[in-house]
C-alpha cells in the first residue's frame, strides 16, 4: 500500500504524527537505522570521535520547498539515492521538523538563518529582523567576514547575511553571493547560452531587489577566488542549473578561503510551480546529487575534513495532494502539515551514525545547535539546541 493512499485521508492534525511514524518504521526497514532515543549502543556512544577544536559547519537548504512523498516517505526514497545509501548511514536524521512560519522562500530561509520566526513580507528586500546566525557566530568567536558566507538563488536573498537587529547588523553578518546575478553581470548581456542557468523565482509576483545589504560583485568574487571572470563563464556553460553553479561557487569558496560556516541555498526544486512534475523530481534528483558531492567536498578538502557538521534541511514541504484549496506538489499555499512538515540530516564528527530521531522538532532549533555544535549564543532565537546533536 502506498504511504499516501494509507495516511492520506487522515485529519491534518494526525498527518504530520503519521508521516513521521510512517517514516521511521519505513527508514528502519529501509537502511536498518537505530531509535536515537532507545536503541543506541553505550560503546559506540563512548567510541564517538570528539569535536574537534574549531569546528566548522556547512548548511545546505535542500529546496526550495520539497515534501516528504517525494523525499524521505516509501515512494519518495526512489529520488534521493545518494542521501540514503552514502550518507544517511553515517548521519542523525530527525524524521519531523516542523516550519510554523510563513511558507515563503526568503522569509523561510531567513528564519531558518536566524532561528526565529520572521514575520517580513517575502517578497519585500528587507533584512532579517532578528540577529543571523552569521552574527552570533563573528561575534561570539571574534571571527572576521571572510569566515562565513552565503551562497543563494536570487531571488531576494540579496538581504539574507545580517539582519536589522539594532545590537547585530551593518557590517557583522556574512558575505551574500549569489551566482546566478554574477553570471549575468559576466556576460553583460550575452545570455544566449544561458538561460538555463539564469532562470529565476518561479513565483509571482516577479521581483527584481536593488542591490543592497552584503551582496558581492562579480570582480570581488574573482579577486577573492582568484578566479577569472571568463574561466567562471566558461566553466557555468556546461552545468544544467542555477544550483548546480551554485554548487559550483561553494566548491571554490571552500577550496580558497575555507570558511567556517557556508550556507547554501539550493532553490531548483521550485520549478514545481511551473506544475510539471517531472521537472520538479528532476530538482529533488540534482538535489540529492549536489547534497553528497558537497559532502565528499568536506571530506576531501583538508581544511574541512574531520572537523566539518553538515545539516540538509527542506525550507519546508509543499501542499498535500488532499488539501483543499491547494493544488498538490505545484505550490505551497496551503499551510497543511504536509507543507509544514520536513526532515533534516546531519553528519560529521561526534555525531551519531545511523540514527533516526522521532521526536518534533522545529526550523527554529537548527541555528542554536549551530551555537552549541560552533561555540556562540544564539541568544535571540526562539529555537533550543538539538541535544542528539549538540
Ligand atoms: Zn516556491
Amino acid at each position: 500500500m502506498s504511504f499516501r493512499k494509507a495516511f492520506g485521508r487522515r485529519a491534518n492534525g494526525d498527518l504530520a504524527s503519521a508521516i513521521s511514524l510512517n517514516r521511521r518504521q519505513f527508514l528502519w526497514s529501509a537502511t536498518g537505522a537505530m531509535a536515537g532515543t532507545t536503541l543506541f549502543p553505550v560503546t559506540r556512544a563512548l567510541g564517538a570521535t570528539a569535536v574537534p577544536r574549531a569546528p566548522k559547519a556547512v548548511v545546505v537548504t535542500f529546496g526550495g520547498g520539497a515534501r516528504d512523498d517525494e523525499t524521505f516517505a516509501e515512494d519518495g526514497l526512489e529520488n534521493i539515492p545518494h542521501m540514503l545509501n552514502e550518507l544517511m548511514p553515517r548521519a542523525t536524521f530527525f524524521t519531523r521538523v516542523v516550519n510554523r512560519g510563513i511558507l515563503g522562500h526568503y522569509v523561510a530561509t531567513a528564519s531558518l538563518a536566524t532561528g526565529a520566526y520572521e514575520t517580513f513580507n517575502n517578497f519585500a528586500a528587507v533584512p532579517p529582523d532578528h540577529p543571523t546566525v552569521f552574527e552570533y557566530f563573528r561575534r561570539d568567536l571574534k571571527r572576521p567576514a571572510s569566515d562565513t558566507w552565503v551562497v543563494a538563488p536570487s531571488n531576494g536573498f540579496n538581504r539574507i547575511g545580517e539582519s536589522g537587529h539594532k545590537e547585530f547588523g551593518q557590517g557583522q553578518g556574512a558575505g551574500v553571493i549569489l551566482p546566478k546575478r554574477l553570471l549575468a553581470d559576466a556576460l553583460a548581456g550575452k545570455t544566449g547560452d544561458y538561460d538555463h542557468l539564469l532562470r529565476d523565482n518561479y513565483e509571482s509576483p516577479m521581483y527584481a531587489p536593488a542591490l543592497a545589504g552584503n551582496e558581492v560583485q562579480i570582480h570581488q568574487l574573482a579577486e577573492a577566488l582568484t578566479l577569472s571572470v571568463s574561466d567562471f563563464t566558461s566553466h557555468a556553460k556546461n552545468l544544467a542549473s542555477p544550483d548546480e553553479l551554485s554548487v559550483y561557487v561553494a566548491k571554490q569558496l571552500m577550496r580558497k578561503l575555507a570558511p567556517s560556516l557556508v550556507w547554501i541555498t539550493l532553490h531548483d526544486i521550485d520549478i514545481a510551480h511551473s506544475g510539471t512534475f517531472s521537472l520538479y523530481i528532476d530538482g529533488i534528483r540534482r538535489s540529492d546529487r549536489l547534497c553528497a558531492e558537497i559532502w565528499n567536498t568536506i571530506q576531501s578538502e583538508p581544511e574541512y575534513a574531520g572537523r566539518t557538521t553538515m545539516f540538509i534541511l527542506p525550507d519546508f514541504g509543499r501542499d498535500s495532494d488532499q488539501s483543499a484549496g491547494g493544488n498538490g506538489f505545484q505550490h505551497h499555499r496551503t499551510g497543511d502539515a504536509i507543507s509544514r512538515t520536513t526532515w533534516m540530516m546531519v553528519l560529521g564528527p561526534g555525531v551519531r551514525e545511523n540514527v533516526i530521531v522521532d521526536r518534533p522538532v522545529e526550523s527554529v532549533d537548527l541555528v542554536p545547535t549551530l551555537g552549541a555544535r560552533l561555540g556562540f549564543d544564539a541568544r535571540f532565537s526562539q529555537g533550543k539546541p538539538l541535544v542528539e546533536v549538540s
